[in-house]
C-alpha cells in the first residue's frame, strides 16, 4: 500500500529556499578576495542565486552540464553553487591546490563546460583552460572594476554577468535522486575519482551534520567553515547553515592564524571547521599574541586525526569543546563525530581526551562494519582491528565514470581503506590508512597514534611517521619532525618522552629533522611525497 503523504523532493535548492524564508536577513559575512569584509544574507542570496540560474540557461547551459568552480569560500562562491544546482546542473568543485596539470585531468574526465573562478586563480586557469577544449566559459568571481588582465578568452565579470539576468526564472523542476554536485578526492594514489552527489544525498547529510549529536547547528549559531567548498561540501556546512538557519561566515583565501582569529572574534563565531593544520597555525598565533577565544563554543577537527595536544589546548587552554569527526568525500563527507553519549557524558581530564582520541560514532544513515582478511566480521571490543567498512544515504554507490568499482561489494558496503576499531558504545578509532600502516616483526604499530604522541612534545610544531626497512623487523617507524622556532633538534629528548607511554617496539629508532612536512591538497601530511624524500630507506 503507497502511504498517503505529500511527494516533496528533497532538493538542494530548497534549503536556499527555506533560509530565504525563514531565516532571510540573517547575515552571510565573508572575507572578499579583493580583500574587504562584505555582508549580505541568506534571502539576498537566494535572490542572486536565480540570476545565476537564469544566466546559465540564456548561455543555453543544459540540464546535467558540469559547471566547476574554482573558488575559496565565499559568499559569491555559495551563490554560484545553489544556482547551478537550481538551474539543474551539475556543481564540480575544483580543489585549487592541485597542479595545473591535476586540474585539466579532472575538468576534462568530469567534462566541465563551465567554470567559475575567484580573482586569485586566475593565473592557474590560464594554465589549465587550453588543456580544457570542452570549456565554453569563463566567468571571474568579481566585480568589473577588479576583472584582471587575462589571456583567458570571452572570460566576463560574474557581477557584469548575471546583471544580464533580467526574465527571472524559477529553479529547473528536478527529482531528488537526480545528479547536482561532483567532488573529485585528492588522488595521493593513482588518478583521482569523482563522487557524484545527488539532490537527496546533500540534504539528508546536511539535516544529519545539524543534529545535536553531530555537529549541533543551530539558527542561534554563528557557523565558520574554514574547510573549503571543494573539499566535500565544506563537509557539508555550506548546506548545513543555510538549513538551520545559522549565520554564516566565509573566511575567504586567507588560512594563516591571525586572519582566522580575526574572523572568530569581530563575527562572534560560536561552531568553526577545519584540518589539524589550519588548526595549529591558529594556536600557534593565539600563542604567540595571548589572544583568546571568548565567543568560540565547538570546533570540529578532521580530515586527519587530531593530536591529543591540540584536543587538550583547546578544551583546557580555552574553554572550546573539540569535535573530533571522521569521513571521507566519498560519504559527502561526514562519518562519524565525538559527541558524547550518557554512558560518557560525565568523563573529564584524561579519559575525555583518550575518547576524544577516538573518531567518534556514526549517526544515523552511516552504518559501520570492521572485516580482517578474510571477510569475517569483527567484534567491537575497542581492541581488535581491520577494515573498515561503511554504507549509508549518502555514501557513494560507485564512482564517476565507473572507476575503483573494487571498492564496492556486492552488498553495497565501501572498503574506506582505513583500519580501525570500534568499542562496545560504538566509537571508531582509525589506527591507519591501510596503506600507512607500518608493520614491524608482523606485528602492526599506527603511525596516527605516534604522531599524536610526538606533536605534543613541546619541541615538536609538526610531526609524521613513515615505515623504512630494517633487515630484522622488515619495517621500523622513521619519526619526521618539524621543530618548533627555537627548539633544538635533538632525537634523544622526543624519544624518552614516548616511554612509558606507547609499547616499547613502537617507539622509532630515529627522527629525522625537516624544515618542512609536505601536505596533500586537501591539508594532510603527505606520506607519498615523503616516501619519495626519504626513498633511499623506504622499504
Ligand atoms: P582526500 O584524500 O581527498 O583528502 P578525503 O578527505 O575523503 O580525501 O580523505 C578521507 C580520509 O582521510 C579517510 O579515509 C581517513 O584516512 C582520513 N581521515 C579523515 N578524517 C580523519 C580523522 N579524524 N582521523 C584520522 N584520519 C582521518
Amino acid at each position: 500500500m503507497r502511504a498517503l503523504i505529500q511527494e516533496w523532493p528533497l532538493l538542494c535548492h530548497r534549503i536556499i529556499d527555506y533560509a530565504a524564508i525563514q531565516h532571510g536577513a540573517r547575515e552571510v559575512v565573508s572575507r572578499s578576495v579583493e580583500g574587504p569584509i562584505v555582508r549580505t544574507s541568506y534571502a539576498a542570496i537566494r535572490a542572486r542565486a536565480l540570476k545565476v540560474r537564469t544566466r546559465l540557461a540564456a548561455d543555453g547551459f543544459n540540464r546535467d552540464d558540469r559547471i566547476a568552480t574554482l573558488a575559496w569560500n565565499t559568499s559569491r562562491h555559495v551563490e554560484a553553487w545553489y544556482g547551478v544546482m537550481g538551474a539543474g546542473m551539475i556543481c564540480h568543485t575544483l580543489n585549487p591546490r592541485l597542479f595545473p596539470e591535476q586540474l585539466a585531468w579532472i575538468m576534462n574526465d568530469a567534462d566541465d563546460r563551465m567554470v567559475f573562478v575567484d580573482l586569485t586563480f586566475v593565473p592557474l586557469m590560464e594554465k589549465i583552460a587550453p588543456l580544457v577544449p570542452g570549456l565554453r566559459r569563463i566567468v571571474v568571481l568579481t566585480d568589473a572594476a577588479h576583472m584582471p588582465r587575462t589571456s583567458l578568452s570571452g572570460a566576463v565579470a560574474y557581477e557584469d554577468w548575471i546583471a544580464e539576468a533580467t526574465v527571472g526564472l524559477d529553479w529547473l523542476p528536478a527529482e531528488e535522486t537526480d545528479a547536482v554536485a561532483l567532488c573529485y578526492t585528492s588522488g595521493t594514489t593513482g588518478n583521482p575519482k569523482g563522487v557524484l552527489y545527488s539532490h537527496r544525498s546533500n540534504v539528508l547529510h546536511a539535516m544529519m551534520v545539524t543534529r545535536p549529536d553531530a555537529m549541533e547547528i543551530s539558527s542561534r549559531d554563528t557557523v565558520m567553515p574554514v574547510v573549503p567548498m571543494f573539499h566535500a561540501n565544506a563537509w557539508g556546512i555550506a548546506h548545513a547553515a543555510p538549513m538551520a538557519g545559522a549565520k554564516l561566515v566565509m573566511p575567504g583565501g586567507r588560512m594563516d592564524g591571525e586572519a582566522i582569529w580575526e574572523l572568530l572574534d569581530s563575527e562572534r563565531v560560536t561552531l568553526t571547521a577545519a584540518v589539524p593544520t589550519v588548526w595549529l597555525m591558529l594556536l600557534e598565533y593565539l600563542r604567540q599574541t595571548g589572544k583568546t577565544l571568548p565567543w568560540l563554543k565547538r570546533v570540529v577537527i578532521g580530515g586527519s586525526a587530531s593530536p591529543r595536544a591540540m584536543t587538550m589546548a583547546f578544551e583546557k587552554d580555552y574553554d572550546v569543546e573539540v569535535i573530533h569527526a571522521w569521513g571521507m568525500t566519498e560519504m559527502s563527507p561526514v562519518g562519524s563525530l565525538t559527541t558524547l553519549k550518557p554512558e560518557n557524558s560525565g568523563l573529564a581530564g584524561d579519559q575525555l581526551y583518550d575518547l576524544k582520541q577516538k573518531q567518534g560514532f556514526a549517526p544515523f544513515g552511516v552504518e559501520m562494519k570492521l572485516v580482517d582478511d578474510e571477510e569475517r566480521q569483527l567484534d567491537w571490543d575497542g581492541k581488535t582491528f581491520g577494515r573498515l567498512k561503511v554504507r549509508g544515504m549518502a555514501v557513494a554507490s560507485s564512482y564517476y565514470g565507473g572507476t575503483g568499482a573494487d571498492s564496492f561489494d556486492s552488498q553495497g558496503w565501501f572498503e574506506t581503506g582505513d583500519v580501525a576499531h570500534i568499542d562496545q558504545l560504538g566509537y571508531m578509532q582509525i589506527t591507519d590508512r591501510a596503506k600507512d600502516v607500518i608493520k614491524s616483526g608482523g606485528e602492526w604499530i599506527s603511525t596516527i597514534d605516534l604522531e599524536n604522541l610526538a606533536v605534543a612534545h613541546p619541541d615538536v610544531a609538526e610531526a609524521a611517521v613513515i615505515g623504512i626497512a630494517d633487515p630484522k623487523w622488515d619495517e621500523r617507524p622513521l619519526l619526521i619532525v618539524v621543530a618548533r622556532a627555537g627548539a633544538e633538534r635533538e632525537a634523544a629528548p622526543i624519544l624518552s618522552f614516548m616511554e612509558g607511554k606507547i609499547a616499547k617496539w613502537w617507539i622509532p629508532d630515529e627522527v629525522a629533522f625537516v624544515d618542512e612536512i609536505p601536505h596533500t591538497a586537501t591539508g594532510k601530511i603527505n606520506k607519498v611525497a615523503l616516501r619519495e624524500m626519504f626513498s633511499d630507506r623506504v622499504s
